[in-house]
Order: structure tokens, then sequence, then C-alpha cells
């Protein structure tokens, strides 16, 4: 069994799609999310999974269709799909506790061989999921049900179908020939490839009308079959991860002892800009570079989110897991650590009056003191603190003063093009295993 590594990293997952099931308006017929066009390819599936209940919004009025999905969020999923059903005991996993929102989802999906962990006891919630890995967890889910399997297609019209890891080859089969998933393109299936929540929302809707399941009311409460949580020494547990694929070693930035490149404004160059309160003040002008590339996904002022009308003091640009965020300015680290709803955040003083927050990283790549200069990679991206998905959450402060961080970015996004430079471990699927087919079956 071939078994993909990449690196360790990253703390829990804060945050989640827990929440977030938003009243579906009545006999609306676009979406609710202004990330998905009506006419977009997935429209219809967003629909489908958002009035079903089996998926929320990222944030506020976003999908996030095009932000990768995690372990954390399929195996939600899949645990509404099957109605909830109770369990008993806490996830057999470090990183998931008693009474994180996917507790009961991550044992009950453990329990019934639908996924495992990443190894050393973790489960890694917020671990994107490749395409190989989602035919899997499908597959495996199908098979727990019972469902019919059997239809197939043969692989051998992929030229990169010898990509694909032993463990999935079935499953990756069986969703192409049932049609939950397509190529990528007419000769590439690619099974590495990241999933994106467009594409999960695809799969589900067209696994839901495969098998003709009607998605149970969430919120009618648990079924009262009770599963008991197994600990991770049965069968189910992961092949653990050889030697050669420890973790690789983490990017450290080389600490510069050249001063910062601190433009000072040019004095009478101001621009006017919002606070907090709303009230519009003057400050220099001044410029940052784009912290990482992607779309704002909410903007600086107030929002709705987790229930109420808040301040958003900076605004949000979702990337993948472990993408290089970088320095907007040079300047000094004045902080780099864990801080409340921000998660992991660097906060670097520009020596100008104004100071720069990266917000949610997985990562941590420079400390309290360094020097930095600007476009040097300071974090890599994730979803710690309170975020819903992996993104950069990016503050600028004037004086002590939020400011709105678009008046002095540059209108078009000028990071560089997003590299990883921290990844999680891929997990490598066991097949279903006779033992495991057996408690499914008990079930
Ligand atoms: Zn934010």
């Amino acid at each position: 069994m071939r078994i993909h590594v990449r690196k360790a990293l990253c703390g829990v997952l804060a945050c989640g799609m827990l929440a977030g099931l938003l009243p579906v308006a009545a006999g609306a017929a676009s979406t609710p999310f202004y990330d998905v066009a009506g006419t977009a390819w997935y429209a219809s599936a967003v629909n489908y999974v958002y009035s079903t209940k089996l998926m929320s919004g990222v944030e506020d009025k976003a999908f996030g269709p095009n932000i990768e999905a995690t372990r954390g969020q399929i195996v939600t999923i899949l645990y509404r799909l099957a109605g909830q059903p109770a369990v008993s005991g806490k996830a057999p996993f470090t990183d998931v506790s008693a009474s994180s929102y996917y507790n009961s989802a991550v044992a009950w999906a453990n329990a019934m061989g639908i996924v495992s962990g990443v190894g050393n006891g973790k489960f890694q919630p917020a671990g994107a999921i490749t395409r190989e890995q989602m035919a899997a967890i499908f597959y495996r889910y199908a098979s727990y049900k019972k469902y019919n399997v059997s239809k197939t297609t043969n692989l051998s019209s992929f030229d990169d179908q010898w990509q694909i890891s032993s463990y999935a080859r079935t499953a990756v089969a069986w969703a192409v020939g049932s049609g939950l998933m397509n190529g990528t393109d007419a000769k590439n299936v690619s099974p590495h490839t990241l999933t994106s929540r467009a594409v999960l929302a695809t799969s589900l809707m067209r696994f839901c009308n495969l098998y003709n399941v009607k998605v149970p009311d969430v919120t009618a409460g648990a079924a009262t079959t009770v599963v008991a949580a197994v600990p991770t020494t049965t069968t189910i547990t992961e092949q653990s991860v050889p030697t050669a694929a420890a973790p690789a070693a983490v990017t450290t930035p080389a600490v510069t002892t050249t001063p910062a490149a601190t433009t000072t404004p040019a004095s009478g160059q101001t621009v006017s800009t919002t606070t907090l309160d709303g009230s519009t003040i003057q400050t220099p002008k001044y410029t940052f570079q784009w912290p990482v590339q992607g779309r704002v996904s909410s903007a600086y002022g107030s929002r709705f989110i987790f229930g109420s009308t808040s301040f958003h003091r900076g605004i949000d640009i979702p990337a993948p897991l472990g993408t290089g965020i970088h320095a907007g300015q040079g300047g000094t680290v004045s902080f780099s650590g864990e801080q409340g709803s921000y998660g992991n955040l660097v906060i670097i003083d520009h020596g100008n009056g104004f100071q720069s927050y990266y917000a949610h990283n997985s990562q941590l790549l420079v400390s309290k003191g360094d020097v930095v200069q600007k476009n040097q990679i300071i974090a890599a991206c994730g979803a710690t603190g309170r975020a819903t998905g992996n993104h950069c959450h990016f503050e600028v402060h004037y004086k002590g003063q939020v400011v709105d961080p678009m008046t002095y970015l540059p209108a078009t996004n000028n990071a560089p093009a997003n590299t990883i430079v921290a990844v999680l471990e891929e997990e490598a699927l066991p097949v279903m295993t006779q033992e495991m087919l057996v408690l499914a079956s008990i079930y």
C-alpha cells in the first residue's frame, strides 16, 4: 500500500463549519451565497447541500466553493447523512476533544471504518482531502449502508491512473463509473488533487441521487442507536508513517540583521480611511503588499456571523492550509503566538505608526523581535482561533486604531503565487477489512 506523506503541522481545528445551519429562504431560486453565482456549474449542488442542511457556508454569506474541503467537514456531512446516530464516548484521537462539534461524527465514522486517523493518534480535522480520499470515504460509506457499489469504470482510460493509491483504486473506479466524480479532463483523474467544497457538494448531490438517499432532518434529533467509540488499537488503526516520511523540515526564514525597509510616508501625503466606529480619519499614505493570493471572502466592516452582528476588524483571504503568508511590509515582529480568537497570530510593527496583523495561521515562522522584510514568509495559512476555514485574516492598525486594510493595499492582489510551506500528513485509508464489515453490519 502506498502511503503519501506530506508534512506534519498545524494545531487544532479551532473552528469549523459547525453551527452555520442558516435558515433557507423559502422558494429561493438562487443561492444565498454571494460567491456562488446562479450560473456556476456547482450552483444547483450548493443549493441542494444547503437546503438539505448537509453543508453550510464557511462564513457569513460565503460558501467558499474554491476552498478545499477538510476531513472534519466530510465526516460531519456523512454523519448528518446517516442521521446522526448517537455515539457513546470520545473519538480516540488526541486532536479531537470530547467537546468539539465533530467529536461524535469522528467517533462514529472511525467506528464504522469510514475514516481513520493520520497516525500518531491524530485525526487532523483541518486537513484537506484529496480526490482519491473523497472517493474512498464515499465508497466506505456506501459499503456501510450496503448500497450497490458494483458499477465501476476501467481506469486504464486515464493516463495518470498509475498515480492512484492502491487502497483507493476500487473506490475511484466506482466513483467515476457511478458518475459521482469525473476525470479532471478526458485523460486525467488527478487522484492527489485537493477536493474543493464545490466538488464535494457536487459529488454529495450525485451520491444522494444515485442511491435515492433521503437526507434525514438532522434538526429532529439524534437517532437512538448507540455506537460505541472504538479505540485506535483495533483493526481500524492506521498504517504507521514510515520513517522516510518523517516530517520535513519547516522552512525557517533566515533572521536578517539588516534594518527593515520601512517606508516613511512623505509629509503631507495622506489618505482617508474608516475606523472601527465607522468614522473617517486621515493617515499617512502607506502601501502594503498583499499577504497571500486569493480573493477577499469577507470585507472590513460590520457583518453577521456566528449568530450576531459584529465588526470585522480586517479582511479575510482564503488560501489552502499550509500556504505561505507574506509580510505586507518590512518591520519588527512585535508578537508571534496564540491570541484568543486570532488563533496563531503575527503582528509586525512597521515603525511608522502602522502595524499589520496576520491571524489564524497553522504555523508561525517568525518570533517576537525578528526583523522581517517585505514579502518574507512569516507564517503558514490555517484556521486556528475563531475561523471557519483556512484563511489569512489581515488587519492594519494605525497608532493603535484599527483601519480599513483596503486603503493600504493595491487594487490588484500582488502577493506572489501561493506556495505550500507546511502541509499535513496525508491519510492512507485502509481497505474495508472483514472486521470492519462485521462491525458495520451489527450497527
Ligand atoms: Zn477575519
